[in-house]
């Protein structure tokens, strides 16, 4: 199981100082999972100074697609690595939608992030409106198969896959526990032999309320939280309903 807490653009020096705390006060190490944490790139250093040393991995939420250079604004596979991050998120709706991040950018800032020995998260789902048309799985085959084609079948599957469908991030309700098992389970034959022990994890409105009756289908394998990891007693919650499953 793989717990992943994406922070977004929220937060400050203080609330991480807060959160950090409350976290580290309660938490007292889990047996069969795994721990991220993605603050904004601007506090990566303030999170990994405090959890430097615990099983809790810091990421970034976003990669370059350039190494170094003329590029106002952006942090590189090799900056996130210096700041102490092990993973990073590639290709969320937001940056797919919002920055115009297209499937061809997204493979590349895979291929970065392996080069820079992060592992990369991605981040595939489909709008309500795909859902409707019965889109479902061409659009996610196509964002796989965008990173697959570029990087390979080893790389793909040696990464970390979140299903998020797009209708389900940040409103409150997330995919049932029935539709998300099928999409993970179509992912993972998309994934081919190598992708049996791909960890693909479920992103969405997750929820400590909602998390146990989804961890316990079969292929999802853990889940991206947003909203519900800025509060470190429901991030904490949502990771024991993960020991449990
Ligand atoms: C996300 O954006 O990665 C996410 C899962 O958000 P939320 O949990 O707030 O829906």
């Amino acid at each position: 199981m793989l717990i992943v807490g994406n922070w977004k653009m929220n937060g400050s020096i203080a609330m991480a100082s807060d959160f950090l705390a409350r976290f580290t006060g309660h938490w007292r190490g889990s047996e069969g999972v795994d721990i991220g944490l993605c603050p904004p790139s601007v506090y990566i250093s303030q999170f990994e100074q405090t959890l430097r040393g615990s099983a809790i991995k810091v990421g970034g939420q976003n990669i370059a697609t350039e190494l170094e250079g003329p590029f106002t604004g952006e942090v590189s596979g090799r900056m996130l690595k210096d700041l102490g991050c092990q993973m990073v998120l590639i290709g969320h709706s937001e940056r797919r939608v919002n920055f115009r991040e297209n499937n061809d950018i997204i493979a590349e800032k895979y291929r970065r992030a392996c080069a820079a020995d992060l592992t990369p998260i991605l981040c595939v789902g489909e709008t309500s409106d795909h859902r409707n048309a019965g889109l479902t799985l061409d659009v996610i085959s196509e964002q796989i198969y965008a990173v697959k084609n570029l990087v390979g079948e080893h790389a793909l599957c040696a990464g970390v896959i979140a299903y998020e469908p797009v209708w389900a991030i940040g409103s409150g309700v997330a995919a049932s526990p029935k539709q998300a098992q099928e999409v993970h389970l179509s992912i993972r034959d998309l994934l081919g032999p190598r992708g049996k022990h791909t960890q693909i994890i479920y992103g969405g409105s997750l929820n400590r309320d909602n998390a146990k009756a989804l961890f316990t289908e079969r292929d999802i394998d853990g889940g991206l939280v947003g909203g519900a990891s800025l509060h470190a007693e429901h991030f904490l919650e949502i990771i024991r309903q993960a020991e449990i499953a």
